[in-house]
């Protein structure tokens, strides 16, 4: 099913191919782009960024923060070797709410896999939420002009139009936008997320819905986030300076928030013991004919085997219910050939040329004869389900799949089955057990430019 409404895609479109016309620059998809740009931030990774993180200067103004985020969500650069560079530079403390941050991260990734089920069920709430809209004339109209970016709140419309052009929108917009949309527009958290989902690079099955739940007060119990006209003001440079609240329709935001209901079953909310995937030398079998599939969830090419063949799956769409936005789409396309070059580069493996589809990916597996196929672990998320699916096609075929673990995942998110404070707790013992200073150096990280 498709949403049948106009999101500027025509304007993405012009903003991709002429970037002259509008000054806005392409985020380019190769791990070498996303080094440059940690390398450019590290001097601004300590107390400037704790001073200035939170504001949100608008389009192409976000120098204040890393702007890392589409990189790290397909590991073109991986969580430890940011936070290795950053602290080769900058001490603990000084960056300790940038690290603070890359943990957020690593929280929402891990909480989302102690929910097994939330996932599958938000998606599957998707078409319900978008139906019973459509049945509601005046709900319907709010929702086609908030994804329009036409609404009577123009910073809210301003968030929508650098969404839809860039991919990116600032984290403090990220909590208004959500306010607003639950709690001055009153449409649905579900359909808010998914539109996210599919316009942001970096959008992310595990810290897109968490955060929008968190806002909407179903994360943390009764914690709900307001945002509200002088927060909005206060954190957005001068950009609204010259104009008042009431014209910019800040006039119009909710002053209390109300609560949500929980449409998720209670399984779905339910915290779960989890199986996670056992060291590979448990489970690569001697002589066995080994390969390795990459995913866009995750294209470190740090191997933890030297496989006999490489391939890499072809992108997911990012939605059910209406398609991926072309810039997202562009990039991560990009971000697939760039690992697959990288690849062919630096492996002694048989490297396959192209992204591929289930399909092909078992025609290949059984053209390489390989016998058993390692990927890295794919959380909760589309590209999750597209191996759910892979797994008996091949194994139809006598090929296993099975899920390899990064190190850091393994060590960071079974403990993110409480609260953040809990998780948070534990960084400085995860920072001296990942050794980051000897294992992954920042110079040689940044020497791979
Ligand atoms: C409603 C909402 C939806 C969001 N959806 C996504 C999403 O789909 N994908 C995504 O990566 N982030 C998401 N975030 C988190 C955050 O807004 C972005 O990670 C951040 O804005 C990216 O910009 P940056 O790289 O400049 O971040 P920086 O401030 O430079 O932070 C460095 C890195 O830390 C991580 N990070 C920072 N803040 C957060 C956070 N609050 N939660 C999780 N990780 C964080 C990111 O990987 C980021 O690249 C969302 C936040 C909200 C409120």
């Amino acid at each position: 099913m498709d949403v049948q409404v106009h999101e500027n895609c025509a304007a993405t479109a012009d903003c991709q191919d002429n970037d002259n016309d509008t000054g806005l620059s392409k985020t380019i998809a190769t791990r070498s782009a996303g080094l440059k740009k940690l390398e450019d931030f590290i001097p601004r990774a300590g107390r400037a960024y704790q001073a200035t993180r939170n504001l949100d200067y608008g389009m192409a103004k976000h120098s204040n923060v890393s702007n890392l985020s589409p990189y790290i969500r397909h590991r073109l650069i991986t969580e430890e070797e940011v936070l290795a560079a950053v602290l080769n530079v900058h001490s603990e403390t000084d960056a300790f709410k940038f690290v603070q941050e890359v943990f957020w991260r690593s929280y929402w990734k891990g909480s989302l896999e102690h929910r097994g089920m939330l996932w599958s069920e938000y998606q599957q709430s998707l078409p319900w939420n978008l139906d019973s809209l459509r049945k509601d004339q005046k709900r319907w109209t709010t929702y086609q002009q908030a994804v329009a970016g036409q609404t009577n709140i123009q910073p809210f419309n301003d968030w929508v139009t650098e969404l839809l052009t860039t991919g990116y929108v600032h984290n403090h917009a990220r909590m208004w936008f959500a306010s607003v949309w639950i709690f001055t527009l009153q449409l649905p958290w579900e359909l808010g997320a998914d539109f996210f989902l599919r316009n942001l690079l970096d959008g992310d099955a595990a810290s897109n819905t968490l955060a929008w739940r968190w806002v909407a007060g179903l994360h943390t119990k009764d914690k709900t986030y307001l945002a509200t006209a002088s927060n909005i003001r206060k954190c957005s440079g001068e950009r609204f300076a010259d104009t008042c609240d009431f014209t910019l329709g800040l006039k119009r935001l909710a002053t209390t928030a109300q609560p949500q209901q929980e449409n998720l079953s209670p399984g779905a909310l339910q915290t779960t013991s989890i199986d996670w995937p056992k060291p590979i030398t448990c489970v690569l079998g001697q002589n066995t004919v080994a390969g390795v599939l990459l995913t866009e969830d995750d294209l470190c090419t740090d191997l933890p085997f030297q496989p006999s063949a490489i391939a890499v799956l072809s992108a997911t769409p990012r939605s059910t219910i209406a398609p991926t936005n072309e810039l997202v789409q562009q990039f991560t396309n990009a971000a697939l050939i760039d690992s697959l070059q990288r690849l062919t580069e630096e492996s002694q493996a048989e490297v396959c040329q192209h992204a591929m589809t289930e399909e092909e990916i078992v025609h290949w597996a059984v053209e390489q004869k390989v016998e058993q196929l390692f990927h890295p672990y794919a959380p909760s998320g589309p590209t999750q389900i597209r191996l759910l699916n892979l797994a008996p096609k091949l194994a139809a075929k006598g090929i296993k799949l099975t899920a390899f673990m990064r190190d850091y995942d393994r060590l960071v998110w079974p403990h993110a089955n409480k609260g953040f404070f809990q998780l948070g707790k534990q960084i400085p013992s995860f920072l001296s057990v990942m050794e980051l200073g000897q294992n992954l150096s920042a110079d040689r990280i940044l020497n791979g430019l």
